[in-house]
Order: structure tokens, then sequence, then C-alpha cells
């Protein structure tokens, strides 16, 4: 038996009804709802007013039913029935952004993954915290504007999707620089940028092992950006900052990406230290997660962020994708979370899974 997230209480009726797996219409839920369904569990769709016209034309994707709230808020309200009826929550980035991360850790319904692993990446110095403690080589970070000798981003703490964030090529241009809230100073890494989506299991006991279970490679992607990626297209910084244009990287979409087969261990080593240190810190990051990097010219893989679940960039591969065709067919993320749960409903480890 590994280490409990749940209280027994909380998964007890999962053991005689089938998991509804239910989401936010929104981010990963077409994906999340085909696997959960291709795995023969029930779907749950949480739509904030009227459910998303979309789903009509996926209908392999389609919850089985909605549950349509006023506003996400809304939906602790339901928790008692949600519970009653076996629905096991999937959180995505929506949805816990949008309900906010105390009350979704409040939210009295099962939910795949530790929901502890909350605190650590909502606030960007426990996560570099954690990163350090793995031993996991990160972009450089500076003290204060007087101590840095490059080129910079200067992060603002809860910006979502690198919202207003600052570049500076040398110190002599964080002259431009007017702090709108608290920061942090990080090297800009030049290279080239990858996210890797794991998922760990503390079930399974074959394949890349870790301390506690073993994790496996489902696919990588990487972002396009608006505007930073097309920058180029208009000519050199200086001129976009005459022209009053400033680099943002608000994500449009995704597009699948490979690795050189040679950095497989170095970024299989990270994501296993990444997770061996959760282990350590707060029982560890079940299911889904994101080693979110740059790989410099001189192939050092530098992890700039984690995402401590399911990443939109998954969505490329429904059906598979160069890496998870390796592990079992037809393995998407979302049919991974199912999988596991399903395991875990066998094996009676229910609470090893869910929080
Ligand atoms: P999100 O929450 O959407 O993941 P965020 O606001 O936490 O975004 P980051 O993911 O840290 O922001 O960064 C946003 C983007 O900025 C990255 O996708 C990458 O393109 C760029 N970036 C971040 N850190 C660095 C770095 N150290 N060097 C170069 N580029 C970086």
């Amino acid at each position: 038996m590994g280490i409990a997230l749940a209280p027994a209480s909380r998964v007890a009726v999962l053991r005689e009804r089938t998991p509804i797996v239910t989401t936010l219409c929104s981010h990963s839920s077409l994906q999340i709802f085909h696997g959960a369904r291709a795995e023969g569990l029930g779907t749950l769709g949480v739509a904030v007013g009227k459910p998303p016209r979309f789903y009509e034309a996926f209908p392999l994707a389609r919850p089985d039913r909605f549950l349509a709230v006023p506003k996400i808020a809304d939906l602790g309200r339901h928790a008692r029935t949600l519970r009653k009826e076996g629905a096991v929550v999937v959180p995505t980035g929506s949805f816990v952004e949008y309900m906010g991360p105390e009350a979704f850790n409040d939210l009295d319904v099962p939910v795949f993954g530790n929901r502890k692993v909350l605190g650590w990446e909502s606030d960007r110095e426990k996560e570099r915290d954690w990163l350090e403690m793995a031993g996991v080589p990160m972009p450089r970070k500076f003290a204060d504007l007087s101590s840095v000798d490059g080129p910079v981003i200067i992060k603002y703490y809860g910006a979502k999707g690198g919202k207003g964030f600052f570049l500076a090529k040398s110190p002599k241009e964080l002259g431009d620089f007017r702090p709108t809230g608290p920061y942090v100073i990080q090297e800009y890494v030049v290279g080239t940028r990858y996210y890797a989506h794991f998922f760990y299991s503390p079930l399974s006991e074959e394949g890349y092992r870790v301390r506690h279970g073993s994790i496996e490679l489902l696919g990588m992607d990487r972002r396009d950006e608006a505007n930073i990626d097309e920058l180029y297209k208009l000519g050199a910084q200086e001129g976009l900052r005459q022209a009053g244009i400033r680099p943002t990287f608000v994500v449009t979409g995704n597009v699948p990406v490979i690795l050189r087969e040679s950095l497989l261990p170095q970024v299989f080593d990270i994501a296993a230290r990444i997770v061996d240190t959760s282990v350590d810190l707060f029982g560890g990051m079940v299911g889904p997660f994101c080693v979110e990097g740059i790989v410099t010219e001189d192939l050092q893989f530098k992890v700039f962020e984690i995402s401590t679940r399911i990443v939109a960039g998954t969505n490329l591969f429904p059906s598979g994708s160069s890496y998870s065709d390796l592990v079992a067919p037809q393995l998407s993320t979302g049919r991974r979370i199912a999988l596991e749960l399903k395991r875990a409903r066998t094996e009676d480890r229910l609470v090893e899974v869910l929080s």
C-alpha cells in the first residue's frame, strides 16, 4: 500500500459506483471525456451557463450529461450530489484558475491527483524551491535589477500566459522597466522550447521506475504564443518598441514536436527527480504533469516552469503521440487518467490516486 492522499470516506462510494469523470467544459475536456468514454466510465461536463454547442460536433467526446451552473463558484453547492453519484473531478488549468485555488481545494468531491500540489505550484517561489530541491537545471534567478548581467525575462507573480512579462536584452534596457506588481527576474534562456507531457502513476511497477511507481512520457508540444512568435516578421525589437509594440506570450495554440532522442535521458531524469521530490514534500504529484523547458545550443534542458496537471498541449494526441504509441496504442492523457482510475478501483487503491 502506498501513500494515501484522500480519506477513505471520501472515495468509499466509488467502490460500488462506476466513476463519473467530471470536468469543466473547457481546456482539455474533449480529450478527457473521449478517454473516459473509451474506458467505459461515465462523463459529466460542468458548464458555466449554457453548455457549449461545440460538443455536438464531436460525438465521441461529448459528455453523457451536463451540469449547468451560473458561476463556477456555485459548484461547491452540488458537492454532496456529485459525491453520491460517484463523480471524480479531473482538474485542468482552466478549472483551477476560474474557480480559484482555495475554492478548488475546498471542493468536497474526489479529485484525480493530489490537491496539495496547488499550494506548491501557485507560488513561483515555492515552485522554484521544489525544483531546486530536486536538483533540476533552471534559468538563473537574479535577486535584484542591479545584479542583472545579461538578457532577462521579468515575470509577475500570478501572471497567466505570460501577461505583461518584460524582456530586456541587456542591463541597459532595464531602464525602461516600470514594475506594476511583485515580480521575479530570470535569465532569458536562448534556445528552443519543449513542453513534455508526463504521467506519474504511484500504482505502476513497470516501465521507467521512480521511487514509488513509474512515469510515462505521453507526448510533447510547443506552444504558439502571440505576439512574440511572430514578432520577427516585423523586424528587430528596437523598431517594435519605437512602434509601441511590446512582446507578449499569450498562448493561441499548440504544435506537436519531438525531441532529439539523445535528449530523452535528460528529460526523464528531470521528470523523475521532480516526482521523487514531490513525494517527499507533499505525498506526490499524481497523474499528468508537464515539464516546460528550453534546450540551449549546448544541449542543456533548462526548466522554466512545470504544470502540475493535464496541459492543453495534450489535446494534440487524442489517439496517441509519437511517444505514447510506444507505451500502448491509442493512449491519450485523458484515456491514461481513466485507466489509472480503473486500476486503482480494481486494486482497491483509490485513496492513492484521488484526494
Ligand atoms: P502559464 O501559466 O500560461 O504556463 P506563466 O505566466 O506561468 O504561463 P511561463 O510559463 O513561466 O509563464 O512563461 C511564459 C512563456 O515565456 C513561456 O512559454 C516561454 O515562451 C517564455 N519564457 C518563460 N521563461 C523563460 C526564460 N527563462 N527564458 C526564455 N523564455 C522564457
